[in-house]
């Protein structure tokens, strides 16, 4: 695995720190995001450090995206929601905070549910 020892998201991965998990394979693992925009907010992301997309290889951006859809779906069974976004963030001047690729699902519950 290549991980960087002052990433946030790398020190999630090796339990260093702990978090919620929803999902977790050999290549990828997501888990709730600690400040939930609405109920059910989870990252989702590549075992390996890469910063964001424009260095994620194809291999692991397959990886993580045929996983997707059984996330979403899981979450939509414990969360019963009524829409999902899936959002991600770029680059500091597209709103990443946290270098290391991750995508948003975002589970949505009609106006007013603090998204959008
Ligand atoms: P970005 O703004 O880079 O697209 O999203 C980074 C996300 O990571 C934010 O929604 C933020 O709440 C989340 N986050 C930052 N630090 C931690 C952490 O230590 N644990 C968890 N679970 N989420 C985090
Ligand atoms: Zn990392």
């Amino acid at each position: 695995m290549v991980h960087d020892s002052n990433c946030i998201f790398c020190k999630i991965i090796k339990e260093e720190i702990p978090s919620a998990k929803v999902y977790e394979d050999d290549h990828v693992l997501a888990f709730l995001d600690i400040s939930q925009v609405t109920k059910g907010h989870t990252l989702v992301i590549p075992k390996n450090h890469h910063k964001d997309i424009f260095e994620l290889p194809s291999l692991e951006t397959s990886q993580l995206f045929s996983v997707v859809p059984k996330i979403a779906k899981g979450l939509k069974k414990a969360y019963q929601p009524i829409g999902l976004n899936m959002v991600n963030n770029n680059g500091e001047d597209a709103g990443q905070t946290v270098f290391h690729y991750h995508i948003h699902l975002i589970p949505r519950y009609g106006k007013g549910d603090g998204y959008g």
